[in-house]
């Protein structure tokens, strides 16, 4: 089983409701064999919702930080939303670990799904969302779909 940010599946779950189209290469994996989650959604954050960023991290690190009380995720208007953050990581790993996933793809760019640590990513975004990080931690191999 191969875990899928629920956007990346073209499912309504992005903070500003835009439907993303499934990249080909997605679309052609057996279906039966695809998790798609959203960790906002499953905190219970809704769609639409405010944009938010992880604050007061280590570039890299962010999502580990947050996990450990180091760093916050902020709206822009300054509404702490790191428990929700946290929630839903936990609810997509519980799910993950009970279908036996071994590997994830991510959006990028996200403070939850991100995954890209030596900031390759030319857009931007953090090095490592909240979700990234429990999964890494659990021993989950990510990876990161620019999209
Ligand atoms: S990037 Fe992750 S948190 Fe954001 S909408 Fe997609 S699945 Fe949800």
């Amino acid at each position: 089983m191969i875990l899928v940010s629920a956007c990346l599946w073209g499912l309504c779950t992005r903070y500003d409701s835009r439907v993303l189209a499934v990249p080909t290469w997605l679309a052609q994996l057996p279906h039966a064999d695809i998790l798609a989650l959203c960790p906002e959604v499953l905190g219970g954050l809704t769609v639409p919702r405010p944009a938010a960023r992880i604050v007061g991290a280590t570039p890299g690190r962010e999502g580990t930080d947050v996990l450990a009380g180091r760093a916050r995720v902020l709206t822009a208007e300054g509404l702490d939303v790191s428990a929700a953050f946290i929630a839903g990581a936990q609810a997509v790993l519980a799910r993950a670990l009970a279908a036996g996933v071994r590997r994830a793809y991510l959006k990028d760019r996200s403070p939850s799904c991100a995954h890209d640590p030596q900031g390759h990513n030319p857009r931007g975004g953090p090095g490592q969302g909240v979700l990234t990080a429990l999964l890494l931690a659990q021993g989950i191999e990510v990876m990161e779909v620019r999209a």
